[in-house]
């Protein structure tokens, strides 16, 4: 399906200030919180000084599930090369991803341009206006990375966004471990989403959603309700895509229906009842911190539906979470 895949516009130029690789093993996770260690996915939001927000896109219930740790998944088994995604086992000089054609031809540098469209979008969005400001960086880390208010990262967690210091946290081989494990296809339209996921958290950083979560677990947790309103964010994001620039130039050029359902099966694949049957354990709301794929996939949807309106995404509103149209 790769010739379905999204496509840059070959002049769009790139803006790679943001995108770097931040290696491997960086920091020995002295005096950090091991993220991977304790089972202490689920947000951290402390009041007052330090705030640490950790949103882990996926791996919460895989790190219970395994006892803890990454020390269940397998990321040693490195397949390398995947069509449509960063090369885990390679370290990139971003700075190279000069134009959409570099994208179009490297994962890598369409991991750029992809942020680059999702900051025009977020930068253009009226409601959130003069409290913009994008990212302070995506690191794409192997095996292990020191975070800026989030402890010690590693693979198992998967990518998430540190409040602590506004940076998104990619190591690729999430990719080829645990989404493969749970039976997904990395595609070029599965790593923007998955991007698009972590921004709609900055998102909800700079609006202040953060401080809104209470309660952490559960199927109507405020910790559910943040993650289905990045997914619904990250719909906001694809309706809209094939309209940003790098100022002049579209920045994609192609973002196809094909590229919609696999969006729609990511977020299926990351949703909490699914990972939990897809590892053998039994379907319990009760301990859900995502939401369930149906409701992953509505949200996402409701997002392209809200015409660049994020009153569309209040999911904090809503009665019923698998209808995204009860606002109550
Ligand atoms: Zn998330």
């Amino acid at each position: 399906m790769q010739g379905d895949d999204m496509r840059f516009n070959p002049k769009a130029r790139l803006d790679t200030s943001r995108v770097r690789d931040g290696g491997g093993s960086g920091g020995s996770g002295g005096g950090g919180i091991s993220l991977g260690g304790g089972g202490i996915g689920l947000p951290h939001i402390a009041g007052g000084g330090g705030v640490i927000g950790v949103i882990i896109a996926v791996i919460v219930i895989l790190i219970q599930l395994h006892g803890g740790g990454s020390g269940g998944l397998d990321t040693s088994a490195f397949t390398g090369g995947s069509v449509g995604i960063v090369d885990p086992g390679q370290q990139f000089d971003y700075s190279t991803c000069k134009t959409g054609d570099d994208a179009n031809d490297h994962p890598e540098c369409e991991l750029v341009a992809v942020e680059n469209s999702l900051t025009d979008y977020w930068a253009h969005q009226p409601q959130l206006a003069a409290s913009f400001s994008p990212e302070k960086a995506i690191d794409v880390f192997h095996g292990q990375t020191q975070t800026g208010g989030c402890g010690t990262a590693d693979t198992g967690v998967g990518p998430f966004y540190c409040s602590g210091d506004q940076i998104i946290y990619l190591d690729p081989a999430f990719y080829t471990t645990v989404f493969k494990q749970l039976g997904g296809d990395a595609t070029t339209f599965v790593q923007a989403y998955v991007i698009a996921h972590e921004y709609g958290h900055h998102i909800q950083d700079l609006l202040g959603t953060m401080s809104k979560v209470r309660t952490q677990q559960g199927q109507n947790s405020d910790s559910v309700r943040l993650e289905l309103q990045a997914d619904c964010y990250a719909g906001m994001w694809t309706a809209a895509a094939s309209g940003t620039t790098d100022g002049t130039e579209p920045i994609i050029s192609e973002l196809t229906q094909q590229d919609i359902s696999e969006g729609l099966t990511a977020a299926k694949i990351v949703g909490d009842d699914y990972i939990e049957q897809t590892m053998g354990g039994r379907v319990d709301p009760g301990s859900w911190t995502h939401g369930s794929s149906a409701e992953r996939q509505a949200w996402f949807t409701a997002g392209m539906r809200a015409g660049n309106d994020i009153r569309g995404c209040d999911t904090f509103s809503a009665k019923d979470l698998t209808k995204p149209a009860s606002i109550g």
